[in-house]
């Protein structure tokens, strides 16, 4: 491809693109094909010649948007939002123009420190203790996922243990070291509430060490207490066991629940060689507004801090921040330096090197995206958009409880989430599992017409829907038109189970 076709190319997709967002809500928001659609579809061996872009866009349409789940659409009120807006995909565009895999500061300066620059504007915005800014000791990585924020903090979680266990007992000499460290290996445990990510138990096993879970309670709204913490530490000490590590949410994915930071900073105190990850990867972001910044306030005890900027904050997939109070328990365990990545700049300790912050070596130029979306919306277009989210889901709430005949509410609704069942029966209640049938039965028939995209859950032996609509592209009246699709969706199967 030319320049010149490169520009033809690049107008024609960008034409495009943004005719693809102004009709997005006329197209279905799931698929309606069946697995393994694109075989049929592509040719079974790769072109012997080169094609013109004009053939190859042609198949955007013919081949690749019947496989899209329309995560942009106002009807997707599934999971949590993967949000993307313009300037996210132009930091996208250029990233890839000026492809480096930016291991070292000197693989190509700007990457490490436009990087190092938008994550403390960030840590401003979310007013995060002082601490995790770069100009302390702590500071900010953009990793690839909160799954890949966890699996890092905890194998360097584990290597912290370590290294202080053995320095408390005096062990020195390579063998010595190696073997001692594969005996305390054996005897560590990572902790979560039972309403943690799955991500937490995956980083344990890529640690090596044991994971056991922290029970929550309904009364608790499934938040982890401080409580319950404690026992659970207790009961893994007398059976000669050691907490390593601790996920505390701040936005639980079931239900958006904010564990009891102030209690669970209290137990910690008494246990300072755990290391407690705060994984608030979808609810992290709404700190960039100051009615949840007392949350920030209470970051204080954390050594580290997930946000995922591509759930809601206007990034696209990928832009996990990761923030540590002290970097140096990062690199003491990540940073390797073998004699072809040695550099003056790196041995001269002015330059971060982002390589070990994280596990992978090279590093794409993730920040560009980061600073162009923030350089747009300015701070009052992103707290406009999160506060946009928001509204729609307390307007949500306000619906379902409103027909408090048909629906109960879980647990309260939080950060645009509303989590909800049906009565067993009209009138009914408490729900509970006693509604887990008819529940499931309504958000199978819901799912199965695809009109919108919806989740369910089940907390605590509860079968619940999920409905989150916080993307760009969310609207009032979308709200409305699902809680109709709800209401007269309960009622039709209440009636034929009363029949
Ligand atoms: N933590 C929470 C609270 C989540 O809700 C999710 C996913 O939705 C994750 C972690 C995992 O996110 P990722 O895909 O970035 O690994």
């Amino acid at each position: 491809m030319t320049s010149e076709q490169f520009q033809q190319a690049a107008a024609s997709s960008a034409e495009a693109i943004s005719t693809y967002y102004n009709t997005i809500a006329s197209r279905p928001v799931l698929p309606s094909i069946t697995p393994g659609y694109l075989q049929k579809l592509l040719p079974t061996a790769p072109p012997t010649e080169g094609e013109p872009w004009s053939a190859i866009e042609r198949d955007i349409e013919r081949a690749i948007m019947p496989g899209v789940t329309h995560w942009q659409h106002p009807k997707f009120m599934a999971f949590f939002p993967a949000a993307t807006t313009y300037p996210s995909m132009l930091g996208e565009l250029w990233s890839a123009a000026l492809s480096a895999p930016a291991f070292n500061w000197i693989c190509s300066p700007v990457v490490t420190e436009l990087e190092t620059i938008v994550l403390d504007w960030m840590a401003l915005m979310l007013r995060l203790p002082e601490s995790f800014l770069s100009r302390g000791e702590g500071g900010g990585v953009i990793q690839l996922s909160a799954s890949d924020a966890i699996a890092t903090v905890m194998i360097a979680a584990r290597e912290r243990w370590i290294r202080r266990q053995l320095e408390r007992e005096g062990v020195k000499g390579e063998e010595e070291v190696e073997d001692r460290s594969c005996e305390l290996r054996g005897k560590l445990v990572a902790l979560g509430s039972d309403q943690s990510h799955s991500s937490t138990k995956k980083g344990a096993i890529v640690a090596g060490t044991r994971f056991r879970t922290i029970i929550t309670h309904h009364a608790d709204a499934y938040a982890l207490s401080g409580h319950e913490l404690r026992k659970k530490i207790e009961s893994l000490k007398a059976q000669g066991l050691e907490p390593y590590y601790l996920t505390v949410t701040l936005g639980t994915t079931s239900t958006c629940a904010v564990d009891d930071l102030q209690s669970i900073a209290q137990v910690a105190k008494d246990y300072p060689d755990i290391w407690i990850h705060c994984d608030a990867a979808y609810a992290g972001n709404a700190l960039i507004l100051p009615e949840y910044q007392h949350l920030s306030e209470q970051l204080a005890f954390v050594d580290s801090f997930n946000p995922n900027m591509h759930k809601w904050l206007r990034v696209n997939f990928d832009a996990a921040l990761l923030y540590v109070q002290k970097r140096r328990d990062l690199t003491d365990t990540l940073s390797i330096t073998p004699a072809y990545l040695r550099n003056q700049f790196t041995e001269s300790g002015l330059v971060t090197d982002y390589r070990d912050w994280q596990i992978p070596l090279g590093r794409r130029f993730r920040a560009l995206k980061i600073w162009f979306v923030i350089r747009t919306f300015g701070i009052d277009g992103l707290r406009a958009a999160l506060r946009h989210g928001i509204t729609l889901g307390d307007q949500f709430a306000g619906l379902v409880r409103s027909r408090s005949d048909l629906f109960s509410i879980l647990t309260p609704p939080a950060f645009g989430l509303t989590v909800f069942t049906v009565n067993p029966q009209k009138g009914l209640r408490p729900m509970l599992r006693r509604g887990n049938e008819v529940t499931k039965e309504v958000f199978e028939i819901i799912d199965g017409q695809k009109e919108f995209f919806l989740t369910s859950t089940v907390v605590n032996g509860v079968y619940a829907i999920r409905l989150v609509s916080a993307n760009p592209s969310a609207e009032e009246k979308y709200v409305r038109e699902v809680f109709d699709i709800l209401v007269s969706t309960a009622e039709d199967v209440l009636r034929k189970r009363e029949a």
